[in-house]
């Protein structure tokens, strides 16, 4: 259904996409997952057409791009990072023009903006102007705008970055609503953002894909360590023997040891539980377990490991990069007019959403 071949993008000697290659099938909800900086939004940009390529081309269906941008972009709707809000219209009158923009028949764009209205909740709303409106509805706004249409595929770009935990679950439930019946890729720096709603992952850092795969299968392969931490009353010296000749641990470090109690932290692989054996272990030199306590990974921290790898940005996924990158553009606590003013000024060839006509 979308099919994105060798893509790359550079500001200048700033790689910011870096050969990236994936398919997207139809009917699921993809999480396109990465740290600030990592790429997610000139991605996203790139395959709505908002944003030409330094290389590489997408496919949406059998539609290049590139090459037809008009009749590809028909199967898609985008949410981009800062919402294409007019705030002085009401989402009634913000909805028709967008109607009016994306070409739908004059005749059925009273119904179509209703239909949308009520799928995104907020029919309530509709006369108010969108500057009143609060963040969780404005979003609304912007995913309503992406369902006009009826494309195929919604494509949205950090949807719940900003707003508080409420708003971000009732968001959270629209999406998992539209994914019913369409394709949809939303993209988030934070992995319990997308854990519940997605059916597949695709992970990038620094540009390059680094996973591409269902849920399950990723935290399967990225099976988390187990930290067992340990008391036995033996010496340093007979449970660094029992820990050096068990199978299945990765790593062990004595903590403490007073001569007759050590503790000790151990390392192993999450797909196997070595509590018994552990145990048992210390038993046959007749030495006693007094104290054993056992701590998973979440899938937080897998995420981290996964997209750490080449950089130290991944161990920032939480903050704003100001401070690393010269520029503003990836800044996601910025308001609008500041990002506005970025892509005018270094982006000759970001074209705006919506044709122009
Ligand atoms: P993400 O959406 O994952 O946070 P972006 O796609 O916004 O990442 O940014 C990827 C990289 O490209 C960052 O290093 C960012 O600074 C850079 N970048 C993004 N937009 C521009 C631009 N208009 N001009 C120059 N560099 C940019
Ligand atoms: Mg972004």
């Amino acid at each position: 259904m979308i099919e994105v071949r060798h893509l790359t993008k550079k500001y200048g000697n700033n790689v910011a996409v870096d050969d990236i290659s994936f398919k997207v099938e139809p009917g699921m909800i993809y999480g396109f997952l990465g740290p600030n900086g990592a790429g997610k939004s000139t991605t996203m940009n790139i395959i709505t057409g908002c944003l030409a390529p330094t290389e590489g081309e997408v496919m949406i269906g059998e539609y290049s791009i590139l090459e037809e941008p008009v009749e590809a972009k028909r199967s898609i709707g985008y949410l981009p990072e800062t919402p294409p809000l007019y705030t002085d219209m009401t989402p009634l009158e913000y909805l028709c023009f967008v109607a009016e923009a994306k070409g739908v028949r004059r005749d059925h764009i009273a119904e179509e903006v209703e239909d949308v209205m009520e799928s995104t909740g907020i029919t309530d709303m509709s006369n108010r102007l969108i500057k009143n409106l609060s963040k969780g509805y404005r979003q609304r706004v912007g995913i309503a705008q992406a369902m006009l249409g009826d494309p195929e595929i919604i494509i949205l770009d950090e949807p719940t970055e900003g707003l508080d935990p409420q708003q971000r679950a009732e968001i959270r439930e629209l999406i998992h609503e539209l994914g019913s019946d369409r394709t949809v890729i939303l993209s988030s720096h934070v992995l319990s953002e997308v854990q519940e709603i997605c059916d597949r992952l695709i992970v990038i850092s620094h540009g390059r894909l680094v996973a591409n795969d269902t849920m399950e299968n990723l935290s399967r392969s990225l099976q988390a360590d187990t930290t067992m931490t340990l008391t036995v009353k033996a010496t340093r010296e007979e449970v660094e023997g029992v820990l050096s000749s068990l199978e299945g641990i990765k790593s062990y470090r004595i903590e403490t040891s007073s001569g007759t109690e050590t503790s000790a932290k151990v390392t192993y692989s999450g797909d196997v539980d070595l509590r018994e054996a552990v145990s048992f272990a210390f038993s046959d030199i007749r030495r006693a377990v007094i104290s054993m306590g056992i701590e998973e990974e979440n899938l937080e921290e897998i995420f981290l490991k996964l997209t750490e790898g080449d950089g130290a940005d991944a161990a920032h996924a939480d903050d704003d990069n100001d401070g690393d990158n010269d520029d503003n553009d990836n800044d996601v606590g910025d308001d609008d007019a500041d990002n506005d003013n970025d892509n005018d000024n270094d982006n000759d060839d970001y074209k705006p959403l919506f044709g122009g006509r």
